[in-house]
C-alpha cells in the first residue's frame, strides 16, 4: 500500500542536465513534462514532445536505445497527479 503511494506521488523535478528525448533540449526544472514506466522516469522540455514521444514511441526508442514496454503515466508541471498514459492520448484524438 505504502509502495503503490509512493509511485503514484508526482514526480520530481528533473536532475540538473536532463535532455528531452525528442529534441535533446535541456529541461528545464520549473516546467517539464513526464512520461513513467516503473520506475523509469522520462523527462520533456515541452508538452508537445511528450505527445511526440507518445505517439511515435517506436521510433524514439529506436533512435534513443530505449528500453520500454509501454509507457504507464503521464505527468505535465502544474497538473496534480499522474494520468494513466493511453487515457492521455485518446483525449488529443
Ligand atoms: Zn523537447
Amino acid at each position: 500500500m505504502e509502495k503503490r503511494k509512493e509511485k503514484l506521488r508526482p514526480p520530481k523535478p528533473p536532475p540538473k542536465g536532463t535532455r528531452c528525448p525528442v529534441c535533446m533540449g535541456f529541461v528545464r526544472e520549473d516546467y517539464y513534462c513526464v512520461a513513467r514506466e516503473g520506475r523509469d522516469l522520462y523527462y520533456f522540455d515541452e508538452e508537445e514532445h511528450l505527445k511526440r514521444f507518445l505517439e511515435d514511441l517506436s521510433e524514439y526508442k529506436r533512435l534513443r536505445k530505449l528500453n520500454i514496454k509501454s509507457i504507464e503515466d503521464v505527468f505535465v508541471k502544474g497538473w496534480e497527479g499522474w494520468k494513466r498514459a493511453e487515457i492521455y492520448l485518446s483525449e488529443l484524438k
